[in-house]
Formats: structure tokens, sequence, C-alpha cells
């Protein structure tokens, strides 16, 4: 009988990519996937140190394996403080940089018994091999390619520098051949994952990101490709000259901002200021005019003042936003803000949230409003009782329950594109109708 493994994955969609690579090894070993914990016998954890929520929920499994009578090989694997690493090895069997996560089956002893072309980069020891594993992804229709890992920027809030290190590419005709397999297989969105893929290069070929989405814009196919993190620092006018030839990348872009203040942009070293921001924002919509952009935002960063959260409120109503992730400030073990007195009272910063969100709510209905009659492009992602969800190509949210055509096959329409006309605008999602 097969063993099986169980498979805890925290984080970003980096993480998720990673998760569907590990998954390849694990399977290649025999073991078959499991959603019941307890029957497993061999347990992945890949966890994230972004988040004090994550980082307090593995401690709580690194308890649980601590007192478990059964004992199955439990394995930690992603974004791990190094501080971290030996407090966690105390509940953990193994844990393993995810970089060195292709060394699974000599860890475990284990033969593989699906031999893949996949397995000859296993006794390679480069950071960026475990990328080139053919991964298992969990959605028929969207996949995440990554296309570099790590990160060289030393935000002052983020742990990211120093779990995955500094930053490394992908060659371009691995992640090329990549995403024509994906294509070939059906796949309609794509997104290219990086924690700065601004700074992309593959240096052998001299390709940049700009470069890289413009091949990608020549691949035959129907689909999107969207991709994230951008750092505004290196986000260039080339990029959004590759964005406008559209034939696959969509119209959407999430540039984090973190602060509308460039006192605390500074603290924060970001290395850029609200007005180069605005400029590039404004740089994207004179050539993309229907593009849509979110961004992420830090509130109560340590000496954060009301004004100067009120030039983040400014800037937020001079942008008008489609979407924000706006999260409290808290502080990161090993991190150089962690050193500054995090001053702003956490009833402040829910205060603060509420002020911005309520900025938020207000332009993103007035950019969906004038989405009213139009017919857009829709990837359906889902439906429930009838009613289908889905993305469009500007990765607003979209409900659409009536079907002009009786012929439409419903059954069918998960992981298709459908042309909408928009009935009706909401905060958050929009509503329309098949044409
Ligand atoms: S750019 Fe800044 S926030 Fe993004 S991963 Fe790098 S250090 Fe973290």
């Amino acid at each position: 009988m097969n063993k099986k493994y169980h498979l805890i994955v925290f984080g970003c969609q980096m993480n998720i990519s990673d998760a569907e690579r590990v998954a390849t090894i694990i399977e290649e070993m025999g073991y078959k996937k499991t959603s019941k914990l307890e029957e497993a016998d061999l347990i992945v954890v890949t966890m994230c140190s972004i988040r004090q929520s994550a980082v307090d929920r593995v401690h709580w499994l690194d308890d649980k394996f601590k007192k478990s009578e059964r004992k199955p090989i439990t394995i930690l694997t992603g974004c791990i403080l190094e501080k971290d690493k030996k407090v966690f090895a105390e509940g953990f069997d193994y844990v393993i940089d995810i970089k060195n996560i292709t060394h699974l089956p000599k860890i475990l002893k284990t033969k593989i018994t699906h031999k893949t072309s996949d397995r000859l980069f296993w006794e390679q020891d480069n950071i960026t091999n475990y990328l080139d594993i053919k991964p298992k992804h969990s959605s028929k229709f969207s996949a995440s390619v990554p296309i570099m890992t790590g990160c060289n920027n030393f935000c002052a809030y983020c742990v990211v520098p120093y779990t995955r290190e500094r930053e490394v590419s992908r060659r371009a005709n691995k992640i090329i051949k990549e995403i024509k397999g994906l294509v070939k297989n059906g796949y309609k969105e794509i997104w290219l994952l990086g924690q700065n893929v601004n700074s992309y290069k593959d240096k052998e070929k001299n390709i940049n990101f700009a470069e890289l989405l413009k091949i990608i814009n020549k691949i035959p196919g129907d689909f999107w490709v969207r991709y994230t993190s951008s750092h505004p620092k290196d986000f260039k006018q080339d990029v959004i000259e590759a964005m406008a030839e559209g034939n696959h990348i969509t119209p959407y872009l999430n540039l984090p901002i973190q602060s509308g203040d460039d006192k605390v942009l500074r603290s924060m070293k970001r290395w850029y200021t609200a007005k180069q921001y605005k400029k590039i924002i404004a740089d994207l919509r004179k050539k993309i005019p229907n593009i849509a952009i979110s961004t992420d935002i830090i509130i109560g960063f340590p000496g954060e003042s009301k004004k100067q959260f009120n030039n983040t409120v400014k800037l937020f109503k001079e942008v008008k936003y489609d979407m924000a992730y706006i999260n409290k400030y808290s502080p990161r073990v090993g991190t150089s803000a962690f050193k500054l007195k995090d001053n702003v009272t956490w009833p402040e910063k829910k205060q603060r949230e509420k002020i911005l969100t309520d900025a938020l709510r207000e332009t993103a209905f007035e950019n969906n409003k004038k989405l009213i009659g139009k017919i857009v492009k829709v990837l359906i992602d889902s439906q429930k009782d009838g009613i289908y969800f889905g993305k469009t190509d500007t990765y607003k949210s979209i409900k659409i329950s009536t079907f002009a055509k009786a012929s439409v096959d419903k059954q069918n329409l998960i992981g298709k594109f459908v042309n909408a006309k928009i009935t009706k605008a909401n905060n958050w999602n929009l509503e329309g109708k098949t044409i």
C-alpha cells in the first residue's frame, strides 16, 4: 500500500508555487496525497515568516508533533528565519531550506519510484534548480511560474531577504518552455512570480523583465499573463511598453506604495518618493487607459504621525485605486525596523485602517461604475448554485448569473473565457451577463 503525505502551506503565491514543486518530489518517492493530517506518513509544512499568525501556527504544529504518539515523518521548509530553524528542529524531524528540497529523497533515504527528466536536477546544488522541477499544479486553468527568487532590497519591515537570501533569476528559456507547456495543456491564466520581478535578469542572454514580457507576448494561444511582486524603484518605462502591447499581459498591476509619505518611505528603506510613484501611475494610465491598479500598504509603521498618515490618505484619493491590501504594522524579529519603537497604538492602527478602507471603497466603487455597460473578457473560476464567479482581465471579481444564450453549456464554463456585459457595479466586485 502506498504511503501517504499531507502538505500544509502558509503564505503567499510563491509559497504555494514552491509547495507544488515539493509535491512533485514527494509523489516521485511513491507517496500519495491525503487531505487528512492524521493518516499521513509524511507531513510537509511550507512555512511563511512574514506574518506572526503563520509563525504561531507552525509553533502549534511543532508542539503537536513533539507530543504526538503516532510518528509520521515531519518536514519544515519554505520561508524560515535562521534563528527559528533551531527552535523548530525540536518538533520537526527535518528543517530543510527550500532550495535544498531537491535533496529530500537522499535525506529520507527513499528511492525515486517514478523516473522523470526532472530528477536530473536533484543531485545538483544550485539555488534555482528546485524551480525547474515540474510542479503538481493545484488548478487546471491557472498556474504560477516563478521567474526569480530572493530579494536584495532589505525593506526595513521585511524578513524575505533573510529567509530567501539574495535575488537569483531563472533562465529565460526555461521560463518560456514552462509557459508554452502550460498553454499547450489549456492553462488560461499564468502568474509570473518573484519577490521583485522588475529586477529580473537572465544575465547570460542579457534579458530583462520587459524583454521577457515581450517574448511571452509572442507565444501563440489564448491566455492571460499577470505578474507580482513589483517594486516602484525598479519599475521602468520599458515594462509599461511591454504591457501596452497587450497580447497576453493583462491591464492590471499591483504596485506596492506602502506609505504616501516620503519620510516614512525613507524610514521603511523603500527608496522612491510619492511623486515618483505617482509619475509611474500617470505613465501607465497614459499608455494603458483601462488599467486597474492595486497596492499594498503598511499603516502605523514606527513613528508614523497623523499628518504622515494623512499623506497616505491623500495619495489614495489621487491615485484612485481599484484595490489595496492594507496591513497594520507589527514588528518582525530580525528586521531593521524591529529596533524602532512600535509607537502607534493598535486602536490607532485600526482607526487608520478604517479611514483608508473608506477612501478605497469610494474610489473602487467609482472605478467600477465606469464599467457598467462595457463588455469585458472574464475567466470563470468557480460556481455555486448556478451562479458563476470569475475575474476580469483587470483582475476584478465578477458574478455572472444571467446567460444570454440558452445554448451555453454552463457545466463547462469553469476555466474558460467568456465575454460579459457589466450590468451592476458594487464596491468590491462587478455583476454581469454573458453575451
Ligand atoms: S522588496 Fe522589500 S518587501 Fe518586497 S520582498 Fe524585498 S525586502 Fe521584502
